[in-house]
């Protein structure tokens, strides 16, 4: 699926990350957003599937101190609160887009 392959990542900023998509589009995270949606075994039970980690304690101002490539399939990144468990696949993140 080459909508939710990205062209670009773009991390300079530490309270976004940008991704320009293979399609053309083009898609601004808050780091905050990402950070609310944090799709790991510590904010959503792997049991039930429920949110354990309540969004609205996420600062909007959130940034982050790090953003790596796992695989070819996904960026994990190191939130400026300590986490870092998250793993956040393109087909999630393109899910996700706040601008659709
Ligand atoms: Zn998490």
């Amino acid at each position: 699926m080459t909508s939710s392959q990205p062209r670009v990542i773009v991390k300079s900023d530490p309270a976004r990350l940008t991704i320009e998509w293979l399609d053309g589009h083009k898609t601004v995270y808050a780091i905050a957003q990402l950070r609310a949606v944090c799709p790991c075994a510590r904010c959503v039970s792997e049991t039930t599937g429920q949110r354990v980690h309540d969004p609205r304690s996420v600062p909007a101002d959130l940034t982050h101190q790090g953003v790596r490539l796992v695989g070819n399939y996904a960026v994990s990144i190191v939130f400026a609160d300590g986490h870092d468990t998250g793993i956040y696949s393109y087909a999630f993140l393109r899910d996700n887009d706040p601008g659709s």
